[in-house]
């Protein structure tokens, strides 16, 4: 404890004066008070402006809207809308031109969408800062923060500003993202000259360097663009999303598509040269394969699902930083987590006070607080294992900031969860330390009689417990244990049904604490966590520091687990990091953490863990189940193309036909589909294999079944019809009949295992609607002449359209009936 600093800081003064008005140097120990005003702080605001960097790296909506007509696929549709303009086709020319247009502005719609809904994610996970606002200490977002404010800092913040330190106690802050050095530099509130390179800087903070240990106070000098960050952000590499690895994956599924289908085409429009069709009928044959292998809605269907689950989540308290951890984090199959607030309320209440003196016990538990309550009393910032200290100080009649003020500080060893003890020395020379029993222990050479005993009964309760001593001087030596305290943290009701559900999902819950064995094994017996006759050594894991999280996770992982870990420390973020889904707490937790994070919290609970989990297997069963039912659609209809031309039938369908399914039969349903709610059976089975692929061998040999299936429905009725006279009303029966395969076929698309009443027809409605709205188009086709022209089609009896219905029942019947019959197999 080197740095003897002047007094601490009053975070709460009864006597607030007038606000600062002018920025200028704060002699701590005689100001009556501290920081801004809020009213000063909004003129601030207006003046200097947000305190944000600014990144470049934004899209207009233009920008989006020019992407969509970059697609090889809208570029192939242009071309044949060119051909048919200028055969003279203008009729053709217009539908596909119209088509195109419309496909377009739906990308857009859906890429726009999903990009507003991420920016509004990102604004939710922005850093918050702690600063000094009408003489409290107030959280605020850090874009907030204006020249002139105090900052209290603390390990595990990241700054919000550039600031010169007031104050600084054992404060060291890591300064990478400015100068690249990763050592973290010991800062002290000893002014330097001002023109010091920044490394040598010892007295300020910069934004966005991380504060490794120690507290420390400084006043803001810069915000925004005009801090060190700011001058260099244009060289930041910009925030660019990298596709997730399931864009990635969908990518190599489309081109495999892709170049299936160019091989078709060049073997279709060869063998039709060779029967000496004219180049204009194999020109059209070709363009109509490949509108038929392309699955416009694919890469809308992925963007959509993950936007719109992580919004889901958000709603439901889990904030996904990382597009990736959706993905991963249905198939999670370990969660390691943090007791505290997480798996507990962490609203703690003092129970019991052990010692010989319990009023000696509570004053020196308040002599030893950062935190600090506000006006009322109840709620205040800070560690919450102190302000239940604080309350219960102050119920008799025991203030700190009295204490502040009387005894001021002389110099603070802050809370660490590594040293797991805090001590303050005070200007009358007393030294109060707080900590671990084991920890205070050989610190102690009084009052430790019967301690060890009392420890274990309260903790066997499940009561969190905090040894308080006294000595004099610097030194944490020689002290006299004054007694114990005991909290109250009760387990989270939500969290016993969680673990439960964790359980049932084949998901292992790993209690993380610094927490005393006993405390932990008691409250994890309470969660379920720990069952009769379970390793504890394997479920619970006391008094841990950083370095065994780090630990933890490797082991896991080198058991070929995934796994999620929360942390909310300082040292938490390398294990953060390490584990396949960083998790990190939004409101109790630390800057550093969150950055670090996948997903963070608003609600620090366990619970959410679980939910979150759940959507992400949601999420990813919604992609697959819409993939594997658009790709239905496209390989049966290439096969349909194919096998036309191969046995030198006319086409069964016209390019414009095609597109008409693709867009609104195909695609309309399938973003309804990819909308699926989240069933509770998600969580009824075990985790995904995370090596399993996508599209693996049995979704596989289902595309290519079913597939096979509709080309033999469509064509049999094509033949039936007898293409060769009546080629038009041919085509007309297979047209409807393919839409209306494709549209029953969304029902049973909705489960691979249970049936379609089973699922529940309405809890989808968007997906009934929008069958119901196609179903309607479709007809309409029919009832209108102008529309029957423009697709090609002829004239269909009322029983031709009954007939198209019906055969368009079988696909999706087939599917239902399969289901039943593998069920049944199984027993
Ligand atoms: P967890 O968050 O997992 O419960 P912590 O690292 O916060 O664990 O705490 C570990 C131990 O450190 C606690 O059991 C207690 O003995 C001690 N401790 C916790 N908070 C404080 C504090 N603010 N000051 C001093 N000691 C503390
Ligand atoms: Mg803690």
């Amino acid at each position: 404890m080197n740095d003897l600093t002047s007094n601490a800081v009053r975070e709460k003064t009864s006597q607030s004066g007038p606000p600062l008005s002018e920025p200028r140097p704060v002699n701590v120990a005689g100001a009556p008070s501290l920081g801004l005003s809020q009213a000063e702080a909004a003129r601030r605001l207006a003046e200097h402006g947000r305190n944000e960097i600014q990144r470049e790296q934004t899209r207009s909506p233009w920008g989006v809207l020019l992407e969509q007509f970059r697609s090889p696929m809208i570029v192939l549709l242009l071309g044949a809308c060119g051909v048919s303009a200028m055969l003279g086709e203008h009729a053709d020319a217009i539908a596909i031109g119209a088509i195109v247009v419309l496909n377009a502005l739906i990308g857009f719609a859906q890429e726009f969408k999903a990009e507003r809904a991420l920016l509004a994610l990102r604004s939710m996970t922005a850093p918050r800062a702690r600063v000094m606002r009408d003489g409290y200490a107030v959280q605020l977002p850090a874009a907030e923060v204006v020249p002139g404010d105090v900052l209290l800092l603390e390990a595990g913040d990241v700054v919000a500003a550039d600031a010169r330190l007031l104050e600084a106690h054992a404060l060291a802050t890591n300064e990478a993202a400015l100068t690249g050095e990763s050592v973290p530099v010991d800062k002290a509130a000893v002014p330097v000259a001002a023109d010091a390179p920044l490394a040598q800087r010892t007295d300020s903070v910069f934004l966005g360097t991380a504060v490794t240990r120690g507290t420390g106070v400084a006043e803001v000098r810069a915000t925004g663009m005009h801090t060190e960050l700011g001058k260099i952000a244009h060289l930041l590499a910009s925030t660019s999303d990298t596709d997730t690895p399931l864009e990635q994956r969908l990518e190599r599924v489309t081109r495999t598509l892709l170049m299936a289908c160019a091989a078709i085409v060049v073997l279709v429009a060869a063998l039709g040269l060779w029967r000496g069709q004219g180049w204009l009928a194999v020109l059209m044959s070709s363009i109509s394969l490949a509108v038929a292998a392309v699955p416009e809605g694919l890469p809308a269907v992925v963007t959509i699902a993950l936007a719109l689950g992580v919004q889901r989540m958000a709603a439901r308290h889990a904030l996904v930083r990382r597009l990736q951890a959706v993905e991963t984090l249905g198939s999670a199959t370990v969660v390691c987590t943090d007791k505290t607030g997480t798996l507990t309320t962490g609203t703690m209440e003092v129970r019991e006070v052990w010692g010989a003196n319990p009023h000696a016990v509570l004053f020196a538990s308040a002599a030893c607080c950062d935190a600090s309550l506000g006006p009322d009393g109840k709620e205040g910032t800070g560690d919450p294992t102190e302000l239940a200290l604080l309350r219960a100080a102050l119920a008799r009649g025991i203030h700190r900031e009295e204490i502040e003020r009387d005894r001021p500080r002389v110099a603070v060893r802050p809370f660490d969860s590594e040293t797991k003890r805090m001590s303050v020395l005070r200007a009358d020379g007393a030294l109060y330390v707080k900590g671990a029993l084991e920890v205070l222990l050989p610190r102690c050479n009084a009052g430790t009689e019967g301690a060890l005993e009392a420890m274990r009964t309260l903790s066997g309760r499940g009561l969190r417990v905090l040894a308080v001593a006294r000595g004099s001087g610097p030194e944490e030596e020689g002290l006299e244990l004054l007694g114990l305290v005991g909290m109250a943290d009760p387990p989270r009701p939500e969290a016993v049904t969680a673990v439960a559900a964790a359980r049932a999902a084949g998901v292992r819950t790993v209690m993380i604490t610094g927490d005393s064995q006993e405390t932990a094994q008691a409250i994890g017996r309470e969660l379920g966590i720990l069952l009769p006759g379970e390793d504890a050594a394997e479920r619970i894991h006391a008094r841990v520091t950083a370095e065994d999280k780090l630990r933890i996770v490797r082991r896991w992982k080198e058991r070929g687990e995934v796994v999620a870990m929360t942390g909310d420390g300082v040292n938490d973020a390398p294990a953060l990091r390490e584990a396949h889904i960083g998790i990190a707490m939004g409101r109790t937790g630390t800057e550093v953490t969150r950055e670090a994070a996948d997903l963070v919290l608003t609600d620090d609970n366990f619970a959410t863990i679980v939910t979150a989990i759940r959507e992400g297997r949601a999420i990813y069963e919604n992609i697959r189940k819409t993939l594997v039912y658009l790709l239905v659609g496209n390989v049966g209809e290439l096969m349909l193309m194919f096998a036309a031309s191969l046995v030198g039938l006319p086409l069964p369908l016209l390019p414009l036909q095609l597109l008409w399914i693709n867009l609104v039969t195909d695609s309309l349903p399938a973003l309804a589909l990819v909308m699926d709610p989240a069933r509770a059976e998600l969580l009824s089975r075990p985790p995904r294999r995370p090596d399993e692929p996508m599209l693996g061998r049995s979704q596989w040999h289902h595309i290519l079944l079913m597939g096979a299936l509709e080309v033999a429905v469509v064509m049999g009725v094509f033949v039936w019809t007898d293409p060769v006279e009546h080629v038009e009303r041919a085509r007309a029966l297979a047209f409807s009949t393919l839409v209306f395969a494709e549209l029953m076929r969304a029902f049973a698309a909705r489960s691979a295992t249970r049936i379609f009443w089973e699922v529940g027809p309405l809890t989808n409605r968007l997906l009934l609607g929008v069958v119901l709205f196609s179903a309607g188009l479709q007809l309409a086709i029919y009832e209108l002449p102008a529309a029957r022209a423009l697709f090609g089609l002829g004239e269909l009896h009322l029983w031709e359209l009954g007939l198209a219905f019906a055969l368009g029942l079988i696909p999706a019947t087939v599917l239902e009936v399969s289901k039943l019959v593998r069920r049944w197999k199984r027993g």
